[in-house]
């Protein structure tokens, strides 16, 4: 680790993890800028060897910034870190709902990682990247019948959430499939943890899961039906949770629940505890390290199993948001600005909730840097605003910067998750391009949304071409 010069203390250089070693990299989820990031001779922000500033006059602003080797880093620390520290096989599969595209499951299917998908279209996305449909696993809490005939032609895992659907799959299965349907019944194991009210979904009052209280009939329906395999058990507490302690409860939940499931007969040898470990926002986030998280997941779910006398089942973590969120950056151009006297000066950039709708949806709070100005001090106290016509597009209340000016490229942190994949067209703003950096070299890999795409599926009924009252 080097230390930052005093002088650049209060500078944009505070936000670099300051690794000279990327041999042995620190855990991505707690770095702000991706591991990667450098300042280069013009003072300026570089990225997977690539200056931001050229970035964004080549491809265009707003820009996502895709950090290959902090993504590949998390998913390797996941997978060693279980191969060190649990007896048993165990697997790591993405949750794809945090950013779901063609590049990033080729990245993260060739680092051997499994995936976890949310729809159809994420299940078709995984499918068109490559990705074997014996890694994929299909959750939801409202699959429709057409979404379970796709998961039962590409021979993916369902993860079962409530009785129509089980009810629902097992039909499709006996007439459509010629073995059984393997799946896993996600439970809701009532663990509360402290992040964002909309974010909690393993307490009791949640829209996710099967209730505790009857688990046992579906145990017993699940077992007489030939249609299904039910290999194993699922349970998601939450997302952005910073404690160890609620998956270490989670998986002496579930390790009670599979021995119970073995009672029935269920051959499950799965447990899989969900993901939902934080990264850094802000330099207050003091997430553990992934490797701790899964040293920590990994030990108590051996001493749960010791406990309740189970061999150990083959254990799944499926992160999504500390697997590529740390290896994101969105880029803007810096705007007008306007001061309200002894209130607050706000400084415009050219995006705003429709590239990133959480800071309008859970008031998430970000961190950002001026990339052309890396050693300017941070001297000012400004509010960063989107460009849409909502008075809450707010990217960042409290943003301390350097005095800016129109044109200066202002780069928001951490953007890797939950942003791409939460876009809209808000505005009837086209969505912006997201590109792949690695050694010097960029690589598109979204296109930026022009005018006529946004058209695409418009239709105008012909009798409204003319008319006119
Ligand atoms: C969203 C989600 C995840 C991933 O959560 P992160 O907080 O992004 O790690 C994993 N499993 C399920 C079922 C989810 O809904």
């Amino acid at each position: 680790m080097l230390s930052i010069d005093r002088n650049l203390e209060n500078s944009g250089h505070q936000y670099l993890s300051q690794v000279d070693d990327l041999e042995n990299p620190p855990s991505p989820n707690q770095s702000l800028l991706p591991l990667t990031a450098k300042v280069n001779k013009n003072d300026t922000l570089e990225i997977g060897g690539c200056d931001v500033e050229l970035l964004v006059k080549r491809f265009g602003s707003p820009l996502y910034i895709l950090d290959e080797f902090t993504l590949r880093t998390a998913c390797r620390q996941y997978r060693e870190g279980f191969a060190n520290h649990y007896s048993g096989e165990s697997q790591v599969i993405y949750a794809s709902k945090a950013w779901s595209c063609l590049a990033v499951c080729r990245i993260i299917d060739s680092e051997g990682l499994g995936f976890d998908v949310v729809s159809g279209g994420e299940l078709y996305t995984t499918l068109q990247a490559g990705v074997s449909s014996d890694k994929i696993y299909f959750h939801g809490n409202n699959k429709s019948a057409a979404e379970l005939e796709l998961a039962v032609e590409s021979g993916c895992t369902v993860i079962i959430d409530n009785w129509l659907e089980l009810k629902t799959l097992a039909a499709i299965s006996s007439a459509k499939s010629p073995k059984p349907v393997p799946i896993l019944l996600r439970l809701t194991p009532g663990i509360e943890c402290h992040t964002h009210e909309y974010i909690k979904t393993g307490h009791l009052d949640s829209k996710f899961g099967f209730d505790p209280n009857q688990i046992e009939e579906v145990f017993s329906f699940v077992s007489g039906q030939p249609a299904l395999n039910c290999i194993g058990l699922h349970a998601h507490i939450g997302s952005q949770i910073f404690e160890q302690q609620p998956h270490q409860d989670l998986a002496d939940v579930l390790a009670q629940w599979l021995k119970k499931a073995n009672e029935y007969g269920l051959p499950v040898n799965i447990l899989n505890i969900g993901g939902g470990l934080g990264i850094r926002y802000t330099e207050t986030d003091d997430p553990p390290s992934i490797t701790n998280w899964v040293k920590a997941v990994s030990e108590a779910t051996e001493s749960a199993c010791h406990k309740h006398q189970i061999p150990l089942p083959k254990l799944i973590a499926e992160p999504g948001r500390s697997l590529i969120g740390s290896s994101c950056v969105t880029a803007y151009t810096v705007g007008g600005n306007k001061e309200v006297p002894d209130i607050r000066n706000y400084i415009a950039i050219d995006g705003g909730m429709s590239d990133n709708p959480r800071p309008i949806t859970y008031q998430s709070l970000y961190r950002s840097v001026i990339a052309n100005k890396m050693s300017a001090p941070m001297s000012r106290n400004v509010t960063v605003a989107g460009k849409h016509c909502e008075s809450g597009d707010v990217v960042i209340k409290d943003a301390n910067l350097p005095e800016t000016e129109p044109g200066d490229i202002l780069v928001v942190m951490a953007t890797g998750a939950y942003n791409y994949s939460m876009a809209s067209n808000y505005n009837r703003i086209g969505r912006p391009a997201a590109v792949v950096v690695n050694q010097g070299e960029a690589n598109l890999i979204i296109e930026r949304e022009t005018y006529q795409n946004l058209l695409e599926r418009d239709r105008l009924p012909e009798r409204l071409i003319d008319f006119r009252v």
